[in-house]
C-alpha cells in the first residue's frame, strides 16, 4: 500500500507574457500572447505526485483572491488534499511574472506573497501522522523547510530535499535530508562550484561527485541533466551499485518548463509506494519526459497509466 506523501512550500500564480524578444532594461516591448496558470514548485510536485497515485497533502499559504482560488481548484481538482493550505486576509497570493521570448528563453520574477508567510506554525506534527515521504523545495523561508524536515524525520518519513531555487542550506538542514534532489548547475554549486562531468558521461565518471556528495553526509541524489536524463548517487544502494545512470526517454519536447517539479513528484510518488531510489527515478525520468511533450505545467503532467503505457 502507498504511504502518504506530504509536501511542504509554494504556490504561485505563473502570470505569463510572450514576446518577440525579451525587453532590455529601461525599454518597454509589445507581447503577442499572456496566460495565468498554477505554478509554484510545491504545487507542481504535489500535482505530479497525486496525477501518478500517490496520496497527498499540500501544507502552504494563498491569498484570499482569485489567483488563491485558482491555486486551490487546480491542486484539489487533481486530487491533493488541501486542508491546510492557508489562506490569508492580509497578503496576496505569490506570483510568478514570466517573459518567455521567441525562443523559448525566459526572465521570471517572483513575489513571495503569502508563501513568504509560511512559518514553523504551520507544520504541525499531527500533519505528519502516517507520512511516508516529504517533499520539499525552498520557495520558502528556511526556517520552515528546515522545521517541517526535522517534523517529517521524527515521524520516521523520508524527506526528499529538492534544492531549488539553489539557496546554501546549513549543515543541519543537510543532515535531515534522505534524498537530495538536483540538476547538474545546482549540483555543482552545493559543491562548491565543482566541475561536473559532461551530460553525456557515463556512470563511472559520476564516481568522484557520489564521493562528495558522501563526505558532505548525502548518500542518496539525484542529479537531473535535462533531455540527457538523470544520474542516481546512492552509496546506500542494496544492490551496490552505487552510480546508476538513467538514459534519457526519447520524446518530441516542447515545452521543458516543470520538467524538474514533474520528476520530483515523480520520485516522491513512486518512493513512497516502497520504490528503491534508482526505480523511482526511472519512473520519474519517463513522467517528465511525458510533461514536456505538452505545453504549460500541472496541466501537462501524466497520469500513471500514461507513464506505464509508454515503458511496455
Ligand atoms: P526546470 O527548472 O525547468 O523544471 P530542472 O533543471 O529542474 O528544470 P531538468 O534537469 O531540466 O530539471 O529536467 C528534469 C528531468 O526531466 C530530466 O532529468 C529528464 O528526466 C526530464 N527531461 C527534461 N527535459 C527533457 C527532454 N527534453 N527530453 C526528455 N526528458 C527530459
Amino acid at each position: 500500500m502507498n504511504g502518504r506523501i506530504v509536501v511542504v512550500g509554494s504556490l504561485n500564480a505563473d502570470l505569463t507574457i510572450y514576446c518577440e524578444r525579451l525587453p532590455l532594461p529601461g525599454e518597454t516591448v509589445h507581447g503577442n500572447g499572456f496566460s495565468v496558470n498554477p505554478g509554484g514548485k510545491s504545487a507542481n510536485q504535489a500535482v505530479a505526485a497525486s496525477k501518478l497515485g500517490g496520496d497527498v497533502s499540500l501544507i502552504g499559504a494563498v491569498g484570499k483572491d482569485p489567483n488563491g482560488d485558482m491555486l486551490i481548484a487546480s491542486t484539489e481538482g487533481a486530487g491533493v488534499d488541501v486542508s491546510r493550505v492557508r489562506r490569508s486576509g492580509e497578503v496576496a497570493t505569490g506570483v510568478a511574472v514570466i517573459a518567455v521570448d521567441e525562443h523559448g528563453e525566459n526572465n521570471i520574477i517572483i513575489s513571495a506573497g503569502a508563501n513568504g508567510t509560511l512559518a514553523p506554525a504551520d507544520v504541525t506534527t499531527e500533519a505528519f501522522d502516517g507520512a511516508s515521504v516529504l517533499c520539499l523545495c525552498l520557495e520558502v523561508a528556511l526556517e520552515t523547510v528546515e522545521a517541517a524536515a526535522k517534523t517529517a524525520h521524527d515521524a520516521g518519513a523520508t524527506v526528499l530535499l529538492n534544492l531549488s531555487p539553489y539557496a546554501e542550506i546549513p549543515e543541519s538542514l543537510a543532515a535531515l535530508s534522505d534524498v537530495l534532489l538536483v540538476n547538474a548547475h545546482e549540483a555543482s554549486l552545493f559543491l562548491g562550484e565543482a566541475e561536473m562531468p559532461l551530460p553525456t558521461a557515463p556512470a563511472s565518471e559520476w564516481e568522484g561527485v557520489r564521493s562528495q556528495f558522501a563526505d558532505r553526509g548525502l548518500e542518496r541524489v539525484l542529479v537531473t541533466l535535462g533531455s540527457q536524463g538523470s544520474v542516481v548517487l546512492d552509496s546506500q544502494a542494496a544492490t551496490g551499485e552505487q552510480v546508476v545512470r538513467i538514459a534519457p526517454t526519447e520524446v518530441q519536447a516542447v515545452d521543458t518548463t516543470g520538467a524538474g517539479d514533474a520528476f520530483t513528484g515523480a520520485v516522491a510518488a513512486r518512493l513512497a509506494a516502497g520504490e528503491s531510489l534508482a526505480e523511482a527515478a526511472a519512473f520519474a525520468s519517463v513522467a517528465a519526459a511525458l510533461a514536456t511533450t505538452r505545453k504549460g505545467t500541472q496541466a501537462a503532467y501524466p497520469g500513471v497509466e500514461d507513464v506505464v503505457r509508454h515503458r511496455s
